[in-house]
């Protein structure tokens, strides 16, 4: 049997020859006495890489996130995010439930950014009804969709003329850097920088696009890195000969940011490859997710498509509302049999 095709996320990557031969040959240490010389190496890289002067390696994006909002808040303290953002809807409200910190979330525009009026809004006043404010959390990508850098810039520097800190949950940053950088004319590298100095902290996931088997890294300055560190270590995120983990996704930062064009493209492809279908309303996508809404009678037959997909070898996620993400795993041939399966399922 043919390989699957497996578009239900990025996250299904299994790590390159290349990068396995990396992890094999990484020297180790234990990390916990800061004697990793490949973890060292790769926080060392990855904050230099955004302009930071310390990062920390942690097992999860989750735990990234969770270290990062409870490094910038105290308990009854508040941080403002969107609905649909990792660290507020998908995370078991990990924020509220280890550091009590309440979230104010608020929705997303239709591009997914947050109106500058209403995060000014719902900033509270220094009063004890009210929770502190004392954090901005965005995230880019979101949902696969770039936030304009204009949009950046002005919402993190109101938060900052605010008094608030910034975080920035960039688990797909390096997807959000190669768009912009293709459509500014720029490089991806100095874009993931420019984005990230809009921020206080950021988090990096080498476990999405970038194809490594596990792990982030939170980035920021040295003494936030250093509460961070606390956190990690109390939500058992400190490991020991890491080394091995951080040395694939080191060996991710040299060799899988600029080839991220090419999954944003086979993105692209399929979206193309769906369009005039009855029933199907394809969202062009910007990088590598692609949605699909299945509107009137298809409606009631997601699961139905799944199914049929999945009987072609062809994986995704989603009810009434599909998900599709290319990766290092997917080439054109494999969104073809995507596109040509979904047809059939149309009888188009
Ligand atoms: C995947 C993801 C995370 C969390 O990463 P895990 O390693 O799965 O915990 C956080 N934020 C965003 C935007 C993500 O896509």
């Amino acid at each position: 049997m043919t390989k699957s095709v497996d578009l239900r996320s990025d996250t299904v990557t299994q790590p390159t020859a290349g990068m396995r031969a990396a992890m094999a040959s990484a020297p180790l240490g234990d990390d916990v006495f800061g004697d990793d010389p490949s973890v060292n190496a790769l926080q060392d890289k990855i904050a230099g890489l955004l302009g930071f002067e310390a990062a920390l390696f942690v097992p999860t994006g989750t735990q990234s996130n969770l270290c990062g909002i409870l490094s910038h808040c105290q308990r009854g303290d508040e941080y403002i995010v969107g609905q649909m953002q990792h660290c507020y809807r998908w995370e078991g409200g990990g924020a509220a439930v280890f550091g009590s910190v309440q979230p104010q979330p608020l929705n997303h525009q239709p591009d997914g950014t947050l109106a500058l009026a209403e995060i000014e809004a719902s900033i509270k006043p220094d009063d004890p009804h009210f929770a502190r404010t004392r954090l901005l959390a965005l995230e880019n990508t979101l949902g696969g969709k770039l936030l304009p850098f204009s949009y950046i810039q002005q919402a993190t520097a109101l938060a900052k003329s605010k008094g608030l800190a910034r975080h920035l949950d960039g688990a797909r940053l390096f997807n959000a850097a190669v768009a912009q950088a293709a459509a500014a004319g720029g490089e991806a590298r100095a874009e993931a920088r420019r984005i990230a100095q809009c921020f206080d902290s950021v988090s990096v996931c080498f476990s999405k696009g970038l194809g490594a088997p596990v792990g982030s890294a939170l980035c920021g300055s040295r003494e936030f890195i250093a509460r961070a560190r606390r956190v990690r270590k109390m939500a058992g995120g400190a490991m020991r000969q890491a080394g091995m983990l951080a040395a694939a996704a080191s060996y991710a930062l040299d060799h899988h940011v600029e080839r991220l064009a090419e999954d944003h493209a086979l993105a692209q492809r399929l979206a193309q490859g769906l369009a005039g279908i009855d029933g199907l309303q394809v969202e062009a996508p910007q990088t590598n997710i692609m949605f699909v809404d299945l509107t009137g009678p298809a409606r009631e037959q997601s699961d139905a498509l799944l199914k049929h997909l999945a009987g072609q070898g062809v994986l995704a996620t989603g009810l009434y509302r599909l998900r599709f993400a290319t990766h290092l795993d997917v080439d054109a041939e494999g969104i073809d049999r995507a596109i040509a399966a979904i047809r059939q399922f149309f009888g188009k």
